[in-house]
């Protein structure tokens, strides 16, 4: 098996298979882990502990417990995270870091400390309104806030040079993770839509210090070879997450290739650039603060619409795939407003509304086949 070959299978494996992976990296490491729920946590504070910060994406799973804290209308993510925290799956975890991005998120700060009360958690608030004098100061606050409860929970104290270094490492990771997207996009052969996004997933599992080297070997194996060929449409995805992993195969089968994303699961986690100068804290909160085209950070006006379209551009994309999570409210608020945008500059959308408990995939399978033949 070649190198690159070796480096995808084992990180395509730890993203199918989360609890084992987390299990084997705590041995490796001898690091406890921390959950931390979407869409965005200071990984950061986690991993400056001395911790392993573990990305808590849901799952496919039946939901019996979880429906006694849940509507019916609260997304699939949150329902799977509280369906397996009740379960007891979590138990291993010595904390979970929840962000109140949204209206379900800001439920299940309450709701998990009654449902879960086994594992600890930690709340935070960020800013809705990112562009006030206060926001910064604000933000600094929380993260500070949140550095001390996790400190109270975990007995560890947790100094500002380990954020400094943490910070630094996770720095490192988004650059490697920014250059990835870049580089895979050559290779839509060799890195499929189902692989790009296992290999992107796997990080959240794994230490970052050990996942980046990882994906650097692939970009420098990737680099040579000469560049492929798509062989169908090449699109950009945007939404919540890429999945369900069916959706992927259904891609692949088509020839549908994934040459940039806007997903929160991935590329939003690492497409913005760090701000180079400030303290430890100001870096942190510039990330949230400088973060645009994110439906879960307000902003004056919406960029997210020109965004998907200089994508479009600067990748030869043909199409823009919408992966809209069912009862994701934010998600679905900012649709009619970029689809207006890309409708306006003639630039196709599928529009593809999905579940992490999806079991029949005709349908989409049809409205997929039937988008990439006109294409
Ligand atoms: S509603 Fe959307 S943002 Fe909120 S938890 Fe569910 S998927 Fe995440």
């Amino acid at each position: 098996m070649s190198i690159i070959t070796k480096k995808i299978t084992k990180l395509e494996n730890i993203a199918l298979n989360p609890a084992k992976a987390v299990a084997e990296s705590c041995k490796e490491t001898g690091k406890e882990a921390v959950g931390c729920f979407p869409i965005y946590t200071p990984e950061e504070i986690v991993y400056a502990g001395g911790f392993l910060p573990v990305g808590m994406w849901g799952g496919k799973k039946e939901f019996k417990e979880s429906e006694a804290y849940l509507q019916g209308f609260c997304c699939s993510i949150i329902k799977t995270n509280v369906e397996l925290g009740i379960r007891g799956a979590y138990n291993h975890l010595k904390a979970v870091i929840i962000p109140a991005l949204c209206d379900t998120l800001k439920c299940i700060v309450e709701n998990w400390k009654i449902a879960v009360p086994q594992v600890p958690s930690v709340a935070i608030v960020y800013p809705q309104n990112r562009w006030a004098a206060g926001s910064q100061e604000y933000l600094i606050a929380e993260y500070k806030r949140v550095r001390s409860e996790l400190e109270k929970i975990t007995g560890v104290l947790i100094t500002e040079t380990a954020i400094e270094q943490a910070y630094e490492l996770y720095e490192e990771y988004r650059a490697v993770m920014r250059e990835f997207t870049e580089v895979a996009a050559k290779y839509p052969q060799t890195i499929d839509a189902k692989k790009r996004h296992l290999i992107i997933k796997a990080g959240y599992y794994m230490d970052k210090a050990v996942y980046k080297e990882d994906v650097k070997c692939i970009i420098e194996e990737l680099k040579k070879m000469p560049e492929e060929k798509a062989k169908g449409v090449k699109v950009v995805a945007t939404g919540l997450i890429g999945e369900p992993i069916e959706v992927l195969d259904i891609f692949v089968e088509n020839g549908i290739t994934v040459v940039a994303d806007d997903l929160a699961q991935e590329s939003r986690q690492f497409r913005t650039v760090g701000r180079p100068e400030g303290t430890i804290w100001e870096k942190m909160a510039g990330r949230i603060l400088d973060q645009r085209g994110c439906t879960f950070l307000a902003e004056q006006k919406k960029s997210r619409g020109d965004m998907l379209i200089n994508m479009v551009k600067n990748t030869g994309a043909e199409a823009v795939v919408v992966m809209m999570m069912k009862f994701c409210d934010p998600e679905e608020f900012d649709y009619p407003v970029y689809k207006a945008q890309l409708e306006k500059e003639g630039i196709p959308i599928l529009y593809l509304e999905v579940d992490q408990q999806m079991e029949s995939f005709e349908q989409l399978r049809t409205r997929i086949q039937s988008f990439a033949e006109m294409l």
